[in-house]
């Protein structure tokens, strides 16, 4: 019989069963389910997950789209054209109203979603064995019945009986609120005994604190305890970015400005003698063109596309915040093991007291070496503590489970030994590897005795060892000797272990840990450096950005490392774990900035270094992967998590989550954090720089006393022109080449820079005098006012488009980027200049925007005219390559402090 589904009789009380009755009622055994069944079974009881909430309805989205000053500025403005009696201009305004609203609509509804697609790239995954195989399959397809495998750091993913367990330690805190983990046993409980008390059960969503378990799945999805509680997972609003909120509040801003500006254009213009209606409908129409109203999705848009670029570069991002932070990282703190090389052990050397030995690759036919006792031992014990698997797959051997670990498999299969053989010892007490711990420890009957096999740190194992093994039997421990070796090894770079053991008389007790051991010697592995490292490291450097490395290994192997990889030169001073304990804060900090090494470095160590780091003014990343990693990863601007070996405690705690384990991914992704924050300056660069211009051009008329040279619907037209397509294709630049040679952005900067302030008054001198300028020219030459306002209309449009060339670079000449780079921004100023032409020559619009057909001659002229901020733009980027911005002639440099 199956567990019941929903709405059937209550499930059994499988906490009060004994085993074989779980096992008979669950039709499942000790070698887990059958492929096969394990799918039918997935077929019968659904997926295991929580129903998720249904999202954001479409209307709430749209609704919100008008949820702004400016459209509440706009409606009011078409209530009172109605009034006047205005009727086209009240639907252009309406017009104007829905396109904005439905822009911004499309953009935040594909922005959600694939923010949300790509979040939810990081699922959970499960542990199970199959026909007798240890299987890591996606959480959703554990089926009642799975035997799901438990160790620290995961997510317990069903309502799990257990079976078995080694020092397990769960925290149930998701379900019963008590915040201190628990121990379990696989007894069976009271039938009565509330959640809280049935000790031999790990229920779904529960966090596997220490230790390790293995049990059936009992329960799935929403059958679950946890399912029964949620219901379904509360959507998570995805909150708003520091920056995002930063672009609200200068939107806000430059509305408020923008709005004075109007009015005193309006009160200008109605005192030298306007009509009032007309400079009203002016006014707002100036607001609405001048504000960047389209700012706030555009940036969403933008960091949309980072999270998407990304994820393609195998960075995936869990918190929105890390896009725009990953941008001004200055240091990265990192793991070695799997992040920096790639976690695929080889043991290359034995060391015993009786001297050293070359081991050759594993393979079949290998011919069996001659082990002295003390080497055969030391094999066997690294085989006896050990959690990992090696199978013969065609003729080579693949390997599951920690690869520290699988290594030592091999080296014995390299020596000749069985490991299957060797482990069929039974088991008296197992304490898994743990990094804090630094070394793991099995006793087995072993020979007709209790004996403990330890493997571990070289220093761990001598504290605990007084005596050591020799060819001739047991010497006195020679300390000195054995970390010589040791330290010979690490220095080559090898990960070097240790091996000890010890016969005892009686079972140990289950508190009971080694102790008095005898020394066996060293397995001394190699770990090949990930390609693309070094490069990626000496990138980094060049980005202004520092590379720590944060590693649990021995200083010497660390040091080696590092020097190969450029991160620090050989011989630079490492920092031990546990001298950062001694250090006060001020010392780590002091400490921090000469060295980028931290050796022997358990979690709480690397939590340290990462405050200190912060407190010293830097933005930090750092990566981790076990359970004790999360406060670090919370404590850091970003923290890291490895997408394959981390668990789902270091992934939840994450900012980002690496699907390769590769340094290189940081890299990737400190890069587009950057592109995404240029790309987002050049959007409000360009929409402020646009904005400002229109409002001086309109009051400057109404000083000169000179005729309107844009009517409300033309400004109108404008916006909609430039604003609903030019800047967003901007989002979509591709990044720059020199992205990555500059230091990183200062958080406290600006959007818009001082540089980006200046360059808007170089911008905008040409922009102001050549509009004008041509509209007087065509008054005086006896055109028609429709004509002349036509002609400061078309001119602005083709500034916009020429000025989009000067915001793709804020440093470059617009001539070094094709503009085949962006084929959006391509296609979308094509669009843009064509649909204008089109309004120009067709009646509809000519009749709504008070536009006329254009004459050659005066299409060459506005075309030259508008170059010119082409040429403005670049003499500048010319000048602040040689001399800096000018601004800065003035001010002095310490005394610059950022706007916006
Ligand atoms: P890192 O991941 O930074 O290399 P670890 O915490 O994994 O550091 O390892 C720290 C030290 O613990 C290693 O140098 C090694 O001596 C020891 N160690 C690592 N893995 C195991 C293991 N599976 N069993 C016993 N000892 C181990
Ligand atoms: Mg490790």
């Amino acid at each position: 019989m199956l567990p019941a589904g929903e709405g059937a009789p209550a499930p059994p009380p499988w906490h009060a069963l004994p085993l074989p009755e779980v096992e008979a009622r669950l039709g499942t055994g000790p070698h887990g389910l059958p492929a096969a069944e394990a799918a039918s079974r997935l077929a019968r009881f659904g997926p295991n997950e929580l129903e998720p909430a249904p999202p954001t309805p479409w209307y709430i989205t749209l609704l919100r789209q008008f949820r702004s000053p400016v459209i509440y500025i706009l409606l009011a403005a078409a209530l009172v054209t109605l009034v006047l009696r205005d009727v086209v201009d009240a639907a252009v305004i309406a017009a104007v109203l829905l396109l904005n609203a439905s822009i911004g609509f499309t953009q935040e509804r594909r922005a959600e979603r694939s923010v949300r697609a790509l979040m939810s790239l990081v699922a959970p995954r499960a542990r199970v064995l199959r026909d007798g195989h240890e299987r890591e399959i996606e959480g959703r397809d554990v089926v009642p019945g799975d035997l799901v495998l438990l160790e620290s750091g995961m997510r317990v993913p069903a309502d799990i009986r257990l079976v078995q367990v080694t020092g397990l330690v769960i925290d149930q805190s998701l379900l019963t609120g008590e915040s201190e983990g628990v121990a379990r046993h696989a007894d069976p409980v009271d039938e009565a005994a509330p959640i809280a008390d049935r000790a031999c059960m790990a229920y779904s969503g529960s966090i596997v604190v220490r230790g390790r378990g293995r049990g059936y799945a009992v329960a799935t999805g929403m059958a679950t305890e946890l399912g029964a509680i949620a219901g379904s997972i509360r959507e998570q609003a995805t909150p708003q970015t520091p920056l995002q909120e930063r672009m609200e509040r200068f939107a806000r801003t430059i509305g408020v400005i923008v709005a004075l500006g109007a009015l005193v254009s309006f009160l200008l213009g109605v005192a030298v003698g306007e009509s009032p209606s007309q400079m009203f409908k002016v006014a707002v129409a100036l607001a609405v063109a001048v504000v960047p109203e389209g700012l706030p999705v555009v940036f969403t848009v933008a960091l949309a596309l980072g999270v998407r670029r990304m994820a393609r570069r195998n960075a995936i991002i869990r918190k929105l915040p890390a896009v725009e932070t990953l941008g001004s990282t200055t240091v990265i703190g990192t793991d070695k093991t799997g992040t920096l090389t790639e976690n695929r052990m080889t043991v290359r050397e034995l060391w015993t007291p009786g001297g050293a030995r070359p081991l050759p690759p594993p393979g079949p036919g290998a011919a069996p070496i001659d082990l002295t006792p003390p080497e055969r031992l030391l094999l066997i014990a690294g085989v006896m503590t050990n959690e990992a698997d090696a199978f013969l797959a065609g003729d080579v051997y693949e390997t599951s489970g920690d690869p520290t670990e699988a290594a030592l498999l091999l080296a014995a299969i390299a020596a000749g030994m069985e490991p299957a053989e060797l482990r069929a010892a039974p088991v008296l007490l197992d304490i898994p590897f743990e990094s804090e711990r630094q070394y793991s420890t099995s006793c087995r009957d072993f020979e007709g005795a209790p004996t403990w096999f330890v493997k571990g740190a070289p220093e761990r194992l001598l504290e605990r060892s007084t005596a050591m093994l020799t060819p001739s039997g047991p010497v006195p421990l020679d300390r000195e000797a054995v970390l010589a070796a040791a330290h010979e090894l690490a220095s080559r770079g090898h990960r070097v272990l240790a091996m000890a053991y010890r016969a005892l008389e009686a079972p140990p007790g289950p508190d009971d840990h080694p102790e008095g051991l005898v020394f066996l010697g060293l397995q001394a592995m190699m770990d090949p450096p990930r390609p693309g490292v070094r490069e990626a490291i000496a990138g980094c450097r060049d980005a202004g950005i520092r590379v720590v490395m944060i590693t649990g290994d021995h200083a010497a192997t660390a040091s080696a490392i590092a020097a190969e990889l450029g991160i620090a030169p050989p011989g630079a001073p490492v920092l031990p774990g546990p001298e950062v304990d001694r250090l006060s804060d001020d010392d780590l900090r002091e400490r921090l900035r000469e060295t980028a090494v931290v050796a022997r470095a358990a979690p709480e160590h690397k939590l340290r270094v990462v405050q200190a780091l912060r407190a010293d003014g830097h933005v930090v990343a750092v990566t981790g992967d076990g359970v004790n990693d999360a406060p670090a990863l919370r404590a850091a601007d970003i923290g890291v998590a490895m997408g394959r070996s981390g668990t789902d405690v270091a992934r939840e705690a994450a900012d980002m989550v690496l699907a390769d384990d590769n340094f290189v991914t940081i890299y990737a992704a400190v890069e587009e954090g950057r592109v995404t924050f240029e790309n987002v300056r050049k959007v409000t660069f360009f929409l402020v720089s646009n904005g400002a211009v229109l409002l001086v051009v309109i009051l400057a008329a109404v000083l000169f006393q000179w005729p309107l040279p844009m009517v409300a619907a033309q400004l109108l037209w404008l916006n909609l022109v430039t604003s609903g397509i030019q800047d967003l294709a901007l989002a979509f630049e591709p990044g720059e080449k020199d992205v990555l040679k500059f230091p990183p952005r200062r958080r406290s900067d600006g959007i818009i820079s001082p540089l980006l302030w200046e360059r808007t008054v170089v911008a905008g001198i040409p922009r102001l005098i050549g509009t004008l300028a041509l509209f007087r020219w065509e008054l005086d030459h006896g055109a028609s006012l429709e004509s002349a306002q036509t002609v400061a209309l078309t001119t602005m449009v083709l500034f916009q488009a020429f000025h989009l060339g000067n915001v793709r670079s804020e440093r470059q000449s617009a001539f070094t980027r094709s503009p085949f780079l962006n084929p959006f921004l391509l296609i979308g100023t094509i669009a843009a200049l064509s649909l204008h032409v089109a309004a120009l020559y067709l009646p509809p619009t000519q009749f709504v925007l008070r536009v006329e057909p254009l004459s050659f001659e005066a299409w060459w002229r506005m075309i030259a005219v508008a170059s010119t901020i082409l040429l403005a733009v670049e003499a500048h980027k010319l000048w602040v390559r040689r001399f800096g911005p000018v601004y800065r002639l003035f001010v002095r440099r310490a005394a610059v402090s950022s706007t916006a």
